[in-house]
């Protein structure tokens, strides 16, 4: 249940999420970090079912001292890999369906999800298990897209641009209870504008960003957030392609690296309950940026977890 020190990382030769020890969940472990490689449900790249082994070894030089938070994040913390989910590769409902069971039985335990995509598609049988143990709980949606198309382009419903969409149809977020930051990309059509804030969805466009700066919304969604419960869901595609290239869609003008993890960090002493980090491409990267920053954003999250821990 512990750590391995560097040294004994490298003499082994494995690579689990930030070189903690592999187990199945169970009822001592506060946090359980799973790889989803699923990326069949893309409308442009593929290669996000690769994240989760990449990751693995950009996360493996995150060190566990926080220094902002000043904590030790896997002192705190319980934390393991628990591998990867074994996904059927030709069939999305089945991979769906998979994906929500091998969820729900981590939340089960009553550790908390860290789920490493896969394409964004994994959130919505991921949002299905939260719902199933948690209720239907707030949603910190980072994203440059809505994720709230309809199946009328492709014929096809459920696709990584689909999942808020289906997510808000199911009752699986709390009421008013979704936060969409970082959008930007053009539209589909005009119901895409309209269709989360319709439903309560509080949106923080990137022009807000822009004029009010990431401190201000990150407080903001700290207040309403309260000492409920909520998931976070993390588009690696929010955060501009100069700083995440390695992305199934880029999409021009998002958030600096700095954003990001300043967003993270503002969310401090909100109750965490999961998290996803999905859309990281790692051939599509260059000098493995992408990845620093997603190894890094998941040790953010991980944080929340801990500081929450030591509140109570
Ligand atoms: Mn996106
Ligand atoms: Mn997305």
């Amino acid at each position: 249940m512990s750590q391995l020190s560097a040294f004994e990382y490298i003499r082994r030769g494995q690579l689990p999420f930030f070189r903690l020890a592999t187990a199945e969940p169970d009822e001592t472990c506060d946090a359980v970090i799973v790889g989803v490689p699923w990326d069949q449900s893309v409308t442009y790249r593929s290669g996000a079912r690769f994240a989760p082994w990449e990751l693995r070894r950009a996360s493996a030089l995150i060190q566990t001292h926080h220094p902002v938070h000043r904590l030790d994040v896997f002192e705190r913390l319980r934390a393991v890999d628990g591998g990867n989910i074994a996904i059927p590769p030709f069939d999305a409902r089945a991979a769906r369906s998979v994906i929500q069971t091998e969820a729900t039985r981590v939340l089960e335990s009553g550790a908390a999800l860290f789920a490493v995509g896969g394409d964004h598609s994994i959130s919505l049988p991921l949002l299905r298990a939260v719902r199933e143990v948690h209720g239907p709980i707030a949603v910190v949606h980072v994203d440059a897209h809505f994720d709230t198309s309809s199946g009328e382009l492709w014929g096809e419903d459920f696709h990584h641009g689909t999942p808020f969409r289906h997510a808000l149809l199911e009752g699986l977020i709390a009421q008013d209870g979704l936060h969409q930051i970082g959008i930007r990309a053009t539209w589909g059509s005009a119901d895409e504008a309209s269709f989360a804030a319709d439903r309560g969805s509080r949106i923080y466009p990137m022009s807000r960003i822009d004029d009010g700066g990431i401190a201000q919304i990150a407080c903001e969604i700290r207040e309403s957030l309260g000492n409920a419960p909520f998931y976070l869901s993390f588009d690696i595609d929010a955060v501009d392609p100069a700083f995440a290239p390695g992305t199934t869609i880029p999409v021009a003008g998002g958030l600096t690296s700095r954003d990001a993890i300043r967003l993270m960090r503002g969310l401090a002493g909100a109750n965490l309950v999961g998290m996803d980090l999905v859309e990281v491409c790692p051939s599509l990267d260059h000098a493995d940026i992408t990845l620093h920053l997603g190894a890094q954003l998941l040790y953010e999250g991980l944080a929340l977890l801990a500081l929450a821990k030591r509140q109570s």
